[in-house]
């Protein structure tokens, strides 16, 4: 019998906020332990809780760019149970009525638009964390409070990879919604990892077995590529698998069970006394919405339709957002969008990332945001660069012109690489530079009949080569011409005369 996966994914994010979810402590990683701590984020007895408008508000907002429904009412919940990094011994978390649920997400996977469906988005708060040395344990509370976003799928997820490219699609929206800097190095995304399997063709569910507390999107791919022909394994043997919670060994490459459902807590869930129930109004969500962002994908396809460039440009355009607007304002009055956007990513871009690494672009590594924070997408594909194009020193307008000038012939596309490099340099105008430099294309006959006499009676062994038949010869003797010319030669001109000549 034939068994497919079934995979949900609980993805907790943390919200970039200033401070704490219920107290004014900062948000603030790398802080040395508990010096981002008050009596609130303690568990002091006694203390009142205080929302965060903000977490509020970005929850929401991620609701509306998950394409998520916003109830009317929402609530947080205390969910009771004792661990050493939770001193109040309950947490605050927003349980049978969540600030937004039921959405959806659409992705590219191999080709093609993929879709998962939201189950909810909900708040909670973070907890501390322990640290494990040889011969004690030490606490943290730093991230005790911090607001963290629980992102719960329904099971729609087929595959390793498609898992892997949701939480991608997923890590962008909530970037570009300025949601969450989603670094996961600093732990700021993390997700436990749902998954059965079945027969093909039915419907039923197995067995649920959730791996907890994963911290790459990697890792989440290896965990399922090695669980679910574990579990397939498991049921052709006749093995009746349990509902259990396993944990990813990454060194080894294996899970292991940690416990089964007979362990599973029973929270006791009740409302917050200390917490109103959150009712937006309209205006409120009116603030929300006007934050709205246009989403990832939405914006690539944009680019692709609109100014009929290639997915690997609109790629780019969507990863780097300024770098996208830049060209956008320009491309509307663009002949040729296309070749704008090949100035744009190919010389602009790389001239950035030069002049801010003293070096070529790296692909893949991670670049500096306007506020000095490193922006890494994990599939690597683009360095993401951002700022620093308002540093530019020549108009935008004069990429456009320099466009132009190359379209009409005005220069050769050799001769506007130099003018676009003096352009970045001194911000002059190109039409400046083409004639301060003399850089105009030659398409008068009489000079480049001059130019091809000199090239052909300097290289006679060329000149015979090509009489006698060796058509690649003339090449040599066009790149001669052009030479001669300084590049200002109008090279099929040239190319022209010369056969004339040669065939003479
Ligand atoms: P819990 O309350 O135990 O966290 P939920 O029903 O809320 O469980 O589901 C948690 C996650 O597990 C969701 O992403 C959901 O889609 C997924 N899930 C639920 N049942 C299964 C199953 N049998 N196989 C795979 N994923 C599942
Ligand atoms: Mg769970
Ligand atoms: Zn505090």
């Amino acid at each position: 019998m034939d068994y497919e996966a079934v995979i949900g994914l609980e993805t907790h994010v943390q919200l970039k906020t200033k401070s704490k979810l219920w107290c004014g402590c900062a948000n603030a990683f790398g802080a040395p332990p508990n010096t981002n701590v008050c009596p609130v984020c303690l568990g002091l007895p006694g203390v009142l809780p205080v929302p965060n408008e903000e977490a509020l508000r970005l929850t929401v907002l991620t609701g509306l760019l998950l394409n998520c429904t916003i109830p009317a009412r929402a609530q947080f919940d205390r969910k009771n149970y004792f661990y050493p990094d939770m001193p109040k011994n309950y947490q605050l978390t927003q349980y049978n009525q969540p600030s937004t649920a039921l959405g959806f997400v659409e992705f590219e996977l191999g080709g093609s638009l993929a879709c998962v469906r939201i189950n909810r988005a909900h708040l909670e708060e973070d907890v501390g964390k322990s640290s494990h040395f040889e011969r004690h344990s030490g606490l943290d509370f730093n991230r005790a409070g911090v607001p963290l976003m629980e992102i719960v799928t329904e099971p729609d997820i087929t595959s390793p990879d498609m898992a892997y490219e949701y939480l991608n699609a997923l890590k962008e929206i909530l970037i570009h919604g300025s949601i969450s800097d989603c670094d996961m190095e600093k732990g700021m995304v993390r997700c436990d990892v749902n998954v059965s399997v079945r027969p093909v063709g039915t419907k039923e569910l197995g067995a649920k077995i959730e791996i907890k507390n994963m911290n790459s999107f990697s890792g989440v791919r290896k965990a399922l590529d090695y669980e679910i022909p574990r579990q397939i394994e498991a049921v052709q043997k006749g093995v009746k698998l349990v509902q259990s919670t396993r944990r990813w060994d990454d060194v080894v490459g294996i899970t292991e069970e940690m416990r089964t459902k007979e362990d599973a807590h029973d929270y006791r869930y009740f409302p917050d006394p200390d917490l109103m129930a959150l009712r937006p109004t309209a205006a409120w969500l009116a603030e929300v919405r006007a934050r709205q962002v246009e989403l990832p994908l939405a914006r690539k396809r944009r680019f692709m339709r609109d100014y009929q460039l290639p997915a690997s440009d609109a790629e780019t355009f969507k990863n780097d957002v300024p770098l996208g607007d830049y060209f956008e304002r320009l491309a509307k009055a663009a002949k040729n969008p296309k070749a704008l956007a090949n100035w744009v990513i190919n010389n602009l871009r790389s001239k950035l990332a030069e002049s801010r690494t003293g070096g070529a672009p790296i692909p893949g590594i991670a670049e500096l945001s306007e506020h000095g924070m490193v922006v890494k997408l994990e599939t690597g594909a683009t360095p993401v660069l951002r700022g620093s194009l308002a540093d530019l020193k020549f108009k935008p307008e004069s990429l456009l012109e320099l466009t132009a000038l190359v379209e009409d012939k005005t220069v050769s596309s050799s001769a506007a690489q130099q003018v676009f490099a003096e352009m970045f340099a001194t911000g002059k105008a190109p039409a400046v530079i083409v004639q301060e430099r003399g850089l105009a294309q030659v398409s008068d006959t009489g000079a480049i009949e001059k130019y091809c006499d000199d090239a052909i009676a300097a290289n006679s062994g060329p000149a015979a080569d090509f009489k006698a038949g060796k058509v690649a010869a003339l090449n040599f003797l066009k790149g001669q011409v052009m030479k001669l010319s300084k590049g200002k030669a109008n090279p099929a001109l040239a190319g022209e005369i010369l056969e004339r000549k040669l065939r003479g």
